[in-house]
């Protein structure tokens, strides 16, 4: 059963702290805030050159906001899949709407990096989500489904065990506005995304996926998706820059 798996709340710090010595304090409040539980993984996804300074422990890993698709060449500015693995990163937050917006990432290349991290054995946590304008069109299913299939083009149901493959529905009008869909409307996304994944693959592979959501959770919230909507996990923007309300967070699982 999807509910019984091991959680996930993924810390997205974005592009914050402002100082590897602000996400020391950050870190060491997250730290000293959360109980241990074993049902629970912690990943914190900060800015890329805080990564091998931030030594992970039993408590949590590390994950990394964007990679580019190629190993290595004359990509300039890009990190790939092998260079974020060494940097310490065992996740790859891919397609993060942010990106699709700002650096009009495609649904193409959120393909190629998905099959980059796959390659270099970093787990991709892939967002994917609806407009503000798309929702009102009741265009949610229609996007849903065509940036999950775009992202899993070629990519065989080998390469994404339920251990090393995460989606995460992520309202674009959810992130970062304290706007939040009700529990019913993530329930329904979250059946979407297993009914595609067991279309393309099987149905052992829809119910052993771990979905997440995110969209301006917080310590009030967070239940609802958990219990209510029944998600395996979170991905969490800004609460994740406040470490009590983050260990908060965790601290519900
Ligand atoms: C995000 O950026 O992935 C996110 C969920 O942000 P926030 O929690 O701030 O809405």
């Amino acid at each position: 059963m999807p509910n019984q798996k091991q959680k996930i709340i993924i810390a997205n710090w974005k592009m914050n702290p402002a100082s590897f010595i602000e996400a020391e304090n950050l870190l060491k409040t997250i730290k000293s805030g959360i109980k241990k539980s074993d049902n629970l993984k912690i990943v914190i996804c900060p800015p890329a050159v805080y990564l091998p300074k931030m030594k992970p422990n039993s408590n949590f890993d590390l994950g990394i906001q964007n990679i580019f698709w190629e190993d290595k060449g004359a990509y300039t500015g890009e990190i790939s899949a092998p260079i974020a693995k060494k940097l310490g990163a065992n996740y790859a937050i891919i397609g993060h709407s942010e990106r699709r917006i700002y650096l009009n990432e495609t649904d193409e290349m959120v393909n190629k990096k998905i099959k980059a991290a796959l390659k270099n054995n970093l787990k991709p946590i892939l967002c994917i989500g609806e407009t503000l304008e798309e929702k009102n069109q009741d265009k949610t299913s229609e996007i849903i489904s065509s940036q999950l299939k775009s992202a899993l083009k070629n990519i065989s149901k080998f390469q994404v065990p339920s251990s090393k493959f995460y989606v995460a529905y992520e309202p674009i009008w959810a992130i970062g506005t304290g706007e939040t869909p009700t529990s019913n409307e993530v329930m329904s996304a979250a059946l979407l995304i297993r009914k595609i994944i067991a279309g393309l693959y099987d149905r052992q592979t829809a119910d052993n996926l771990s979905i997440l959501y995110g969209g301006s959770v917080t310590g009030k919230n967070a239940l609802d998706f958990l219990d209510n909507a029944g998600m395996n996990g979170l991905l969490v923007g800004g609460a994740s820059l406040n470490g009590s309300e983050f260990a908060r967070i965790v601290n519900l699982i």
